[in-house]
């Protein structure tokens, strides 16, 4: 599994200004008032893994994650998110492999669209998306515990409970090739 060590942001979504965020060992919760950005920074995360889908952005368009600007400042023109990955023990796949640090930034820019970047070396979307679900973490990783999703598990009837436990337990992939085979 990869370790993330930081995201950093600059213009994406309520994060206009330059932030940076350690993630360390472990589990990872964030707290903070109404508003604050918590999600936005789980958004980030799924982001720069290539996520691609407004709506799970919480958008209707993906420009929607440039910051739109506030009463007392403009909005920008670009947003981008870096993460950066220990990669001391070399886990990363081989194309990715090559340093102790492996960085991946994702850059939207107003009617230019995504840019991808490993390492500072420009890298297709599909790459970037393949890198993030070899390493079984990714855009739909059930590691990203999304707000509602606690809820969701505890009022669920007992067989859709059990379906998102098997999800997180990366076991339904089993079932369905059972299933598959079965029908052959
Ligand atoms: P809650 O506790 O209610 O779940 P939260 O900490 O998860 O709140 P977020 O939903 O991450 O908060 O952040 C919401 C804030 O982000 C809102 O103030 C919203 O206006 C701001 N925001 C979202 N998209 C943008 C954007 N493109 N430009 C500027 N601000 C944005
Ligand atoms: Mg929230």
């Amino acid at each position: 599994i990869l370790q993330f060590s930081k995201l950093r942001l600059t213009g994406f979504k309520s994060f206009v200004d330059p932030t940076e965020l350690v993630i360390a060992d472990g589990l990872t919760g964030v707290v903070g008032p109404n508003g604050c950005g918590k999600s936005n920074l789980l958004e980030a995360l799924r982001w720069v893994m290539g996520e691609n889908r407004p709506k799970a952005m919480r958008g209707g368009g993906m420009e929607d994650v440039i910051f739109a600007g506030a009463s007392t400042r403009p909005a920008r023109n670009y947003a981008e998110v870096a993460l950066l990955i220990d990669n001391a023990q070399r886990l990363a796949p081989a194309a990715f492999n090559s340093q102790d640090l492996l960085e991946v930034t994702r850059r939207i820019t107003r009617d230019v669209g995504s840019a991808y970047k490993a390492n500072g070396k420009e890298t297709r979307a599909r790459d970037i998306q393949m890198l993030f679900a070899d390493a079984s973490t990714g855009a739909h990783s059930p590691a990203l515990v999304r707000q509602g999703q606690i809820s969701e598990l505890i009022n669920a009837k007992p067989k859709a409970r059990r379906r998102i436990l098997e999800e997180a337990a990366g076991i339904s992939g089993l079932y369905q090739r059972r299933h598959e085979a079965e029908l052959k």
